[in-house]
């Protein structure tokens, strides 16, 4: 009991003494967080500032990560690689692509294959090396052309006008050639069109000069009249009706080294001047220009024809321009064709306008 009551006691009465300890030791604690506050309050930004600096670490590591692996990511650091690193190899060859430098590609690619350390890579880099020397082959533009010349032309008009249509090297065959492309003298394909400015018909075979009806119409070269007369009627299917034009048609006959047969034919012609078997000179006006036949304006349809060295024998539509493009002209290897060789005197060419896109001293 006594010691239940001490102990109730001690417990009654000791108790305010422990009280007051725990009491002091919580004023201490309150006065020192009170004074270390600042200091506490420090140490958790500090804290907190370590852990925005671990995780801005990371992130950099993640990214550092991503720019070594991806090249799409890579070609948009142009500027800041290094150009010695693969990434700068990378974007030195996307920029030499574009401007088509292949040798500095060739180069970048073989210093890639140099430093590429897996074997997958260096394989797929070898095949693309092969593939761009292709390119680099085809897109490098070889020395002008010079076409094979037998100057005997003279312009067949006087006076300067629009030409409408030009000479299709991609089977220059009228209504048979349907193979829906026009190929110029320079080589380059159009999609035929009635709007066009040159390249209206598929399959042209020869130059037209749109000119006012009337316009002297001039032999191009010394010859012989072969044919003086209305063609044989036939069906114009840009007009919708059946059709007779007026045209000439002059042989001519060069000597030397050996004997090559030419034809220049005039078409759509409103008066014809000489009669067939006649003899005439250069620049001999032989008809007045006109819109008739299959003609849908006033213009001169003016064709050159070679009678020999063709490849199938019979007669073949020649460019008189020649043939300037950088490959092989087709029709100079097509089983109706033949070669165009530039056959304008010097300064007789007729000027092609805005469909000489290449500024070549023809004139
Ligand atoms: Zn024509």
């Amino acid at each position: 009991m006594k010691d239940s009551r001490g102990v109730v006691d001690q417990g009654r009465y000791t108790s305010p003494k422990p009280t007051r300890q725990i009491e002091g030791k919580r004023d201490a604690l309150r006065r020192w967080l009170y004074a270390s506050a600042p200091m506490l309050a420090g140490k958790v930004r500090r804290l907190a500032t370590s852990w925005a600096v671990a995780t801005l670490l990371i992130f950099c590591a993640l990214l550092y990560q991503f720019v070594n692996i991806s090249p799409v990511f890579a070609q948009g650091l142009t500027g800041s690689a290094s150009p010695g690193s693969l990434v700068g190899l990378y974007s030195q060859l996307v920029r030499a692509l574009d401007r088509q430098d292949w040798r500095q590609a060739l180069r970048l690619v073989d210093e890639l294959r140099r430093q590429e350390q897996d074997p997958a890579q260096r394989y797929d880099l070898e095949s693309y090396r092969l593939e761009l020397e292709a390119r680099a082959y085809a897109g490098d533009p070889p020395p002008p052309p010079q076409p094979a010349t037998l100057p005997f032309l003279h312009k067949p008009f006087a006076g300067t006008f629009p030409v409408s249509n030009l000479f299709d090297h991609d089977l220059p065959l009228g209504e048979a050639d349907d193979n829906g492309r026009f190929l110029t003298v320079q080589g380059q394909v159009w999609i035929p069109n009635p709007s066009h400015p040159c390249g209206k018909s598929d399959g042209h075979a020869g130059y037209d000069w749109e000119m006012p009806i009337g316009t002297p119409i001039l032999a191009a070269a010394a010859g012989r009249v072969s044919l003086a007369r209305a063609e044989p009627e036939f069906y114009c299917p840009a007009l919708g009706r059946s059709v007779r034009g007026l045209r000439v048609r002059i042989l001519h006959e060069l000597g030397s080294p050996e004997t090559q047969w030419f034809e220049t034919l005039y078409a759509h012609l409103s008066q014809i001047q000489v009669r067939e078997g006649q003899r005439v000179s250069p620049e001999e006006v032989i008809g007045l220009s006109g819109n008739s036949g299959c003609s849908s304006g006033p213009h001169l349809h003016f064709e050159v024809r070679r009678l020999n060295n063709t490849h199938s024998g019979q007669p073949a539509a020649v460019d008189p321009y020649g043939w300037l493009g950088s490959g092989l002209d087709p029709w100079s290897i097509h089983p109706q064709g033949a070669e165009s060789l530039s056959l304008w005197q010097v300064g007789q060419a007729p000027s092609l306008g805005s469909c000489w896109d290449l500024l070549l001293p023809l004139d």
